[in-house]
């Protein structure tokens, strides 16, 4: 365990230069407090949870303080924005604090989000407000408890310092955490604004920091490349399996790393809705939930694009075939587990479609479904859901099919049945109304339902004594939660 003034610094993306970042220093929030922290991520850093509750902790992660070794940098990258290329974004209210590197030699960007205002501001304040910060501190520690890839958040901080948004609110800031913070983004800027050195020197960086094993091939941008397609594949057959709709899939929120990045007005599906859309401002549902697994290739398409000096034009797109044969693998494969199957059977994919269609058209509680398909033997349990469907034929025929299925499987042993799915159908997730119900009490000072959601989050996949209220479908007010990008 360390102490927090013992963290080991090494800035390697700050030594890149000015090209690619800007030298900016925190501005600090008026009496900075801590909100919640998370226990997990500070072992990341190994740190000793107990530190979160000094007043140096707070005092460091809103920039009253630095490290004698951080260096702080916004960076600079730009990217397609629903559709459209805007030629310069940047970090605009979010600073690389430095690269920690932990004692089992993992480096860690520590990135403050809300610290101000940058050369990338642009018309913004720098902020970002208590609301935000709370919503994207407990999805990714909650997406990263359901074995999704993630960025990670050690904590968020709030402060009386007051900022506008469409009504006067608090600012606040989260540190969020990640083996790095380039996105496809970066990539464009360079390639657009045509500095093709400086691009070489990006992708010799990436290369070296996060894909070495890439240097080892013939070519090794492309290798970087086809790695990079596997793992959106993956990332985004996860969501779509966990009812995860991220809203802003524009390619400055894609990661390199195929991490989820950049939370705003992110959702996860309450009843199951194929064209559900979780940003208000999305009105054309470019980034609805069925609408993720085309944009995910979208978005890699951008990347090839800007790709395309060190590439050759068909390795690209063959490359980029790869992507939705290996996302319908890896979803497939998900979805199989969460039906409880073990084995692969051709009809598969159309026993799965089926039972979406029927869920979409009685509005059945998407997560609640699976959980209690595994808490019995599949002939109890179909009996006991087919009363969530209005359409009790269609779901009786249904069952049958799913019934025998599961019996083609031979012998099963009803205990291991349940572990086995309960393994990966959670019963807890980050419904929009727990999260508001959260934030409620945070604006009027009251941390204790974050800091219980967080921890009642953090282990999705085991009941909880005393969590019931958790696990339940949203009351009425809490489905119809409207969320904008404003943060
Ligand atoms: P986001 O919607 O958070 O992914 O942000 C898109 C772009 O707008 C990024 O360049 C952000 O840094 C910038 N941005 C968002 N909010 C603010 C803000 N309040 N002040 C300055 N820049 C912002
Ligand atoms: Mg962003």
């Amino acid at each position: 365990m360390k102490a927090l003034d013992e963290l080991t610094f090494d800035n390697r993306f700050a030594r890149l230069g000015d090209t690619f970042s800007a030298h900016v220093l925190p501005e600090p929030i008026d009496n900075p407090r801590l909100v919640v922290a998370s226990p997990a991520a500070m072992a990341l850093l190994d740190l000793d949870p107990a530190v979160a509750e000094t007043p140096v902790f707070a005092e460091l992660f809103s920039g009253h303080k630095l490290w004698a070794e951080a260096e702080p940098r916004a960076m600079v990258y730009s990217g397609h924005q629903f559709g459209g290329y805007t030629p310069q974004l940047g970090d605009g209210r979010g600073l690389l604090l430095g690269e920690v590197y932990n004692e089992a030699g993992e480096h860690w960007d520590l990135h403050l989000k809300g610290a101000g205002q940058t050369p990338f501001s642009r018309m913004g304040d720098g902020r970002a407000v208590l609301r935000s910060s709370i919503r994207e501190f407990l999805a990714s520690e909650a997406l990263h408890a359901l074995n999704i890839p993630t960025t990670r958040a050690l904590c968020v901080i709030g402060s009386d310092t007051p900022v506008w948004r469409e009504k006067q609110e608090r600012a606040a800031m989260v540190l969020r955490l990640a083996h790095s913070h380039i996105r496809f983004g970066h990539f464009e800027y360079f390639y657009y604004t045509k500095k093709p050195e400086q691009q070489a020197e990006l992708g010799e960086h990436v290369l070296a920091m996060h894909f070495p094993e890439c240097l080892e091939q013939p070519e090794p941008y492309l290798a970087m490349f086809r790695e990079i397609v596997e793992r959106n594949a993956e990332m985004i057959a996860k969501w779509q399996a966990y009812g995860f709709c991220h809203g802003v899939m524009n390619t400055d929120n894609m990661s390199i790393l195929g991490i989820t990045f950049d939370f705003g007005p992110f959702a996860f599906l309450d009843d199951f809705d194929a064209h559900f859309i979780c940003n208000h401002s999305d009105h054309e549902g470019r980034y609805s939930f069925s609408n993720q697994v085309p944009i995910g290739q979208w978005n890699l398409s951008a990347l090839a694009q800007a790709l395309t000096p060190f590439i050759s034009v068909d390795a690209l797109r063959e490359t980029l075939g790869l992507y939705l044969p290996l996302y319908q693998a890896h979803y497939l494969d998900l979805m199989r587990r969460r039906l409880g199957l073990t084995t692969a059977e051709e009809d598969d994919q159309k026993l799965l479609e089926q039972l979406l269609q029927l869920m979409q058209n009685s509005g059945v509680d998407y997560t609640l479904f699976f959980r209690r398909l595994g808490d019995e033997s599949a002939e109890l349990a179909v009996a006991r859901l087919r009363d969530d469907f209005i359409d009790i034929k269609g779901f009786d025929a249904w069952a049958e099919l799913y019934v025998a299925r599961v019996a083609r499987e031979g012998e099963v042993d009803q205990a291991q049945r349940r572990e086995r799915m309960h393994a990966v159908n959670p019963l807890y997730i980050l419904r929009n109304y727990l999260a508001q119900n959260a934030i409620d009490a945070a604006e009027s000072g009251d941390y204790s339902e974050v800091r219980r959601l967080h921890a009642v989050l953090s282990n999705p996949f085991d009941e909880q004594a005393g969590m019931g209220s958790y696990a339940e479908r949203p009351p009425e007010w809490g489905k119809h939660l409207e969320i904008s990008c404003s943060s």
